[in-house]
């Protein structure tokens, strides 16, 4: 690995090496947090939970699966508003709890129909200023 550089996002899947589902460190709820990114232009568009069988789902049928922990159910990203996401290449991180999800969005991401779920940015300088204030 030393020496490779991965400052080329076009060239970065011949880099990687690639390795199964065991390599997945799940929490104690099952789960683990899969970051969704943009695929084409890198913005991440949203963050969700996945158990085994969701992930498995997401690399067998090309399309992004969740399990979500309100409705104890999965879910397939699109299923009912359209906006699917189709799956360009799943990545582990470092110390396997966390999957990047790299995808070709149809549509917005946000069921709040905005383009990525991140659209808000919290105010930086003045924390102290709101601690407490619930
Ligand atoms: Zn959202």
């Amino acid at each position: 690995m030393l020496g490779r550089r991965m400052d080329d996002t076009a060239t970065m899947t011949e880099m990687l090496d690639t390795v199964t589902l065991d390599a997945v460190t799940f929490d104690a709820q099952g789960l683990v947090a899969a970051i969704v990114q943009n695929a084409a232009d890198g913005e991440v568009r949203m963050v969700g939970y996945m158990n085994r069988e969701a992930l498995a789902r997401t690399l067998t049928t090309g399309q992004v699966w969740f399990w979500s922990r309100s409705r104890a159910a999965f879910w397939r990203k699109g299923e009912t508003s359209g906006n699917t996401l189709d799956v360009a290449e799943v990545l582990i991180d470092c110390d396997g709890d966390a999957i990047l999800v790299r995808a070709h969005p149809h549509g917005p991401t946000c069921h709040t129909g905005a383009r990525t779920c991140f659209y808000r940015r919290l105010a930086t300088g003045a924390a102290d200023d709101t601690v407490g204030e619930e």
